[in-house]
């Protein structure tokens, strides 16, 4: 099996067996997504557990690879730190502008380095962006993240 079609096995198991797929009971933050060019939807969730880990949920409907990106996006950050999540997704954004020529980092991207391919289909990049971006803005909302730098819960 070559690593494009082992990569679209990836993003086809994620989209038919969801990890993580249920809002959270407590949410610190909220973001409701839409990319109305191919009518994907992603409520994502975020919070903290008592050591500082990020806590994600979400739920969503849309095509395959929006709907594997946000499957993906929670079994990876879910238990990060938010610094260590905010890495995992500049990375995401990076190889999403990769045009498909990224080498990706599977240390840092998990799975995520299965939507490499994506990269090359400009229609198909918010699918997979969509998620990431209901991250980004939830982490806001909730102050997590950037706004929590330099601050020291010790
Ligand atoms: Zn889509």
């Amino acid at each position: 099996m070559n690593v494009e079609a082992l990569y679209q096995d990836i993003i086809l198991d994620h989209y038919k067996h969801p990890r993580g797929r249920q809002l959270l009971a407590d949410p610190a933050g909220e973001s409701h997504q839409v990319n109305p060019t191919c009518g994907d939807e992603v409520t994502v969730q975020v919070g903290l557990d008592s050591d500082g880990h990020l806590l994600v949920g979400y739920e969503g409907q849309g095509c395959s690879i929006s709907q594997a990106s946000a499957s993906v996006m929670s079994e990876l950050v879910a238990g990060f730190d938010p610094a260590q999540g905010d890495d995992a997704r500049r990375a995401f954004v990076e190889l999403m502008h990769s045009k498909g020529a990224a080498e990706p980092d599977e240390d840092v991207l998990g799975d995520a380095v299965a939507f490499v391919g994506v990269a090359k289909y400009p229609a198909r990049i918010k699918c997979a962006l969509l998620p990431w971006m209901a991250l980004q803005d939830a982490e806001a909302k909730a102050g997590i993240g950037i706004a929590q730098e330099g601050t020291s819960t010790s």
